[in-house]
């Protein structure tokens, strides 16, 4: 009988879709940690594990020019595009272009639109943007970081366009900074925009005084972290300072920047987060999203660099968000010691966010 073949978790309340598409292996970096593997490791992980076959697959479609526009210069996009034309180039000392670059990009952007929308018309309640190039360093006229086009900023931005809501909440957990993110809402007061992130590293920004500025004062969160820190202190940042900003400001949708590099294997940055943690801070996030938006919670991928980390990270997390609490961690928790300076921090993050009074 079917029904005993099908797994005891699987809720089929909780419809969790991924969006993917091979258009986003033909970004060729060659030998470059952002590279096509990352992508091909993870999906090929989720066909063994079992979990692709509980998804809703989702194609992408590829953002239109003005809907890039809405982020980007109109000089700048169409640089990009006679970037790949040309065959591809080096458009920073970080960030590589092949010929298929620019379309991969497009459906990259476009990829978190498709999951928008069909977050937005409640088609399915979460969705994963498996997508390359990443988005987050991106400005309005510069590639950087790996990134080509600021996807989830786009996301941001086509959703308080198109589905008449006035508060979208960006949460960024790669271990960088979403330099391109936070300045594109830096003024805006639509779009809080919450970052976890080593610091100081790469790329210089995300200080606990950045707190947007004009009508945006307060919407920027910023959470530098030390390196060496782990799963203890971003549940913490995420308990006590995210969940509280997050209830405040009333999301009707929320945007997550995923990057797994902060994992202690990844050995691009210094963070010792494991995938156990990763699983509990997409608790966090789903749980927020059931209490504050009808569940309306959009993944997308930024970086990630072991191949390992990736597959189990976006698993684990795909799990929590189709209701499954049985969380695989091959790789174990990290072991290394851990920097002193936490409560300060948190202490100081609550108080320039206004988190102490009442
Ligand atoms: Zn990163």
């Amino acid at each position: 009988m079917a029904i005993l073949s099908r797994q005891l978790w699987y809720n089929e309340d909780m419809r969790t879709s991924l969006v993917y598409d091979p258009i986003y292996l033909e970004h060729n970096t060659g030998n470059h940690p952002e590279n096509p593997q990352r992508l091909a490791a993870i999906m090929s992980h989720l066909e063994e594990s079992g979990v692709k076959k509980n998804l809703i697959l989702l194609p992408p479609r590829p953002a239109s020019v003005e809907e890039l526009e809405m982020v980007h210069d109109a000089d700048y996009i169409s640089r990009i595009k006679s970037v790949a034309e040309r065959g591809g180039d080096w458009l920073d000392p970080d960030t590589v272009m092949s010929p298929k670059s620019y379309k991969a990009a497009l459906y990259a952007a476009g990829g978190l639109l498709t999951a928008v929308e069909a977050v937005m018309k409640e088609e399915v309640n979460s969705s994963f943007a498996l997508v390359r190039p990443p988005g987050h360093h991106a400005t309005r006229t510069q590639a950087m970081g790996f990134c080509i086009f600021n996807n989830v900023a786009i996301a941001a931005k086509f959703a308080l366009a198109n589905f008449n809501i006035g508060r979208v909440l960006i949460v960024d957990f790669d271990v960088h900074h979403g330099n391109g993110t936070q300045e594109a809402f830096y003024n805006n007061p639509k779009v809080l925009y919450f970052s976890t992130h080593q610091y100081p590293f790469y790329p210089g920004t995300g200080s606990i005084d950045e707190i947007g500025s004009g009508e945006g004062e307060g919407y920027t969160v910023n959470f530098p972290m030390a390196a060496g820190w782990g799963d203890e202190e971003y549940l913490r940042a995420f308990n006590e300072i995210l969940i509280p900003v997050a209830r405040r400001f009333q999301p009707q949708l929320i945007l997550v920047s995923a990057g797994f590099d902060p994992h202690w294997a990844d050995t691009i940055a210094m963070m010792q987060v494991s995938i156990t943690g990763f699983a509990q801070m997409a608790t966090v996030l789903n749980n927020l999203a059931s209490e504050l938006c009808r569940e309306r919670l959009v993944f997308t991928l930024e970086g990630g660099y072991n191949l390992q980390v990736v597959a189990s990270a976006v698993r684990a997390t795909l799990d929590v968000l189709s209701g499954n609490p049985q969380i695989v961690d091959p790789l174990g928790k990290a072991t290394g010691r851990k920097p002193e300076g936490f409560e300060e921090r948190i202490k100081k993050i609550k108080e320039v966010q206004h988190l102490l009074q009442q």
